[in-house]
């Protein structure tokens, strides 16, 4: 994929802030413009590419996963967005809206764990 509009739209699917708990402190807001791999502390967007997205889905959550390819170390790594579709569900309240989280994990570009960032 060379175009640049494709490219452009993969930067509208990773969110721009993640959440990370705080024990007793509440949430930590977080960028996600910003590279995961080890050694790197670039947090310029404009040198963050994301090139490709893989989705999948089943009944319990929805996987997207983000390749971005860093500019200043040359790292790729993968933003993994996991959406679970029902976190509980309620038997009484049939109308109620399906309850839905997010995590985000970064994994490097062999599909590694970097970690668990946070909640979106
Ligand atoms: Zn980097």
């Amino acid at each position: 994929m060379t175009d640049k509009a494709d490219k452009e739209d993969l930067r509208y699917e990773i969110p721009t802030h993640a959440f990370i708990a705080l024990a007793r402190r509440g949430m930590e807001k977080i960028s996600l413009d910003q590279c995961f791999l080890k050694n790197c502390d670039n947090n310029d967007p404009e040198l963050l590419e994301p090139f490709k997205k893989e989705e999948f889905e089943d009944d319990q959550k929805h996987i997207k996963k983000i390749y971005v390819k860093c500019k200043k170390c040359n790292g790729i790594y993968i933003l993994k967005l996991e959406t679970i579709k029902r976190v509980a569900k309620s038997t009484k309240e049939k109308n109620q809206e399906p309850l839905s989280m997010g995590i985000v994990y970064a994994l490097d570009k062999d599909g590694n764990n970097l970690g668990h960032i946070g909640y979106f």
